[in-house]
Formats: structure tokens, C-alpha cells, sequence
């Protein structure tokens, strides 16, 4: 899952994106307003963390215009003690939640857990297909019980495809949501890590969950859905 980060605060902006890097987040970060805009419409992510009081554009005026643009990504602004109306403001102008500076750094995860699982049919830290189950909480992997073991790519891999089921992603569409500007790979990069994960879960099983659609991309099939 990649992330955008808008946060001019330096020492936070650091310690955040670290901390999400260490659970297998992408990251990309901005400093004001201005440049959190410009990456939000020009890059897919998965949430947006804005805070409110940035420079040159306000976080309420950056979320108020992504949704003017219908960029409908899950924002989670993140405002300042007290400041209800900042809080009213951000729901307002289209955020999907928000938490109050200063937060637990397990309480930010909870929040960006919830909203990547928006929009999907995975209603708990438990992602579930067939008899694959990956645990959020814990980044391990089970097939029919048995535990994965999972690198950070691996996990970050299996976890998009398992809040997608069934949809048909692309390699240039995996590639962006699992690697930031910095580090983004050739698209090839993307068979190979595929190609690790089909030996984790699917080789030696006759179900496979993992379809290529030659040409196309990767679809994680749902045997309980088709
Ligand atoms: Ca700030």
C-alpha cells in the first residue's frame, strides 16, 4: 500500500514515514500544501495523510479541492488539540476521518487499516480469500493453516492483491501501489515478486489463487466468487 504523507513539520514528517516504511508501507511525502496537491493528482495512492496547518495551502483547501477533482482517495487529516472546528472543517470538505495531534503512533496504524479496508469487503484486520488468510496486525500469512513466512515485498504484494480479489491489476497498477516515487522498479520486478509469492502459497496446493492474464496482469482469484 502506498501512502502519501503531507506534513511540514520535518522531525514528524521523518519519524512517520520511517514508522510506516518499518510496516511495509510506501511512502512518498511532501512539505506544504502546494506540493501535497500536486502528488495527490498525479500519483495513485492508497490513503493520503494530510495535516491541516501546511504552508502555502491549508489542509483543508488541498482535501476540498482533491474532491472538486474527484480524487476520491481516503484522506486522514490530522489536526491540531481542541481545534474542533478544524475537525468539523476536514469532514466537511470531504476527509473520511481524523485524529488529533498528539497521537499514538499504533493509533495512526489502526486509522490507515480501517480506511485501506474502505471500499473493500474485508471488514477486519484478517484479510480472508478461499482458505488464504493474511493478518494485518502481524503480517503472517495462512493457507489451510499453514503459517507463510513473507518478506516485506511479499506481504505488501499479497496484501494488495487480497484487498483487490478478483479485479485484474496490472503490472504498472501493482508497481505504483507498492513502491514510492524514489524506488519505483521496471514493472518487470513485479513478475518476479509474483513469481516468489506463487511458490509461498500456491505451489504446493492444487488450487491456484494466483491467475496471469497474459498481456494484462495478475488477478487473485476468489474460488468462492467466480
Ligand atoms: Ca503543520
Amino acid at each position: 500500500m502506498r501512502i502519501l504523507l503531507v506534513e511540514d513539520e520535518t522531525k514528524m514528517r521523518d519519524f512517520l514515514k520511517q514508522g510506516l516504511e518499518e510496516q511495509r508501507y510506501a511512502v512518498d511525502t511532501a512539505e506544504d500544501g502546494d506540493d501535497g496537491l500536486h502528488w495527490a493528482l498525479n500519483f495513485p495512492f492508497d490513503v493520503i495523510v494530510l495535516d491541516v496547518m501546511l504552508p502555502r495551502k491549508n489542509g483543508l483547501e488541498v482535501c476540498r479541492e482533491l474532491r472538486n477533482q474527484r480524487i476520491l482517495t481516503p484522506i486522514l487529516m490530522l489536526t491540531a488539540r481542541d481545534a474542533i472546528d478544524d475537525r468539523v472543517a476536514g469532514l466537511d470538505c470531504g476527509a473520511d476521518d481524523y485524529l488529533v495531534k498528539p497521537f499514538a503512533f499504533r493509533e495512526l496504524l489502526a486509522r490507515l487499516r480501517a480506511l485501506a479496508r474502505r471500499g473493500s469487503s474485508q471488514k477486519s484486520t484478517r484479510l480472508i480469500v478461499g482458505d488464504l488468510v493474511l493478518d494485518t496486525l502481524t503480517h503472517t500469512a495462512y493457507r489451510a493453516d499453514n503459517p507463510i513466512e513473507l518478506t516485506a515485498k511479499e506481504y505488501a504484494l499479497l496484501e494488495f492483491l487480497m484487498l483487490h480479489p478478483n479485479q485484474v491489476l496490472s503490472r504498472t497498477i501493482i508497481a505504483d501501489h507498492l513502491w514510492n516515487y524514489d524506488y519505483a522498479p521496471d514493472s518487470n520486478v513485479v513478475d518476479v515478486y509474483i513469481r516468489f509469492l506463487r511458490k509461498k502459497i500456491d505451489d504446493a496446493y492444487e488450487e491456484k489463487y494466483i491467475r496471469t492474464l497474459r498481456g494484462t496482469g495478475y488477478q487473485l482469484v476468489d474460488p468462492h466468487c467466480d
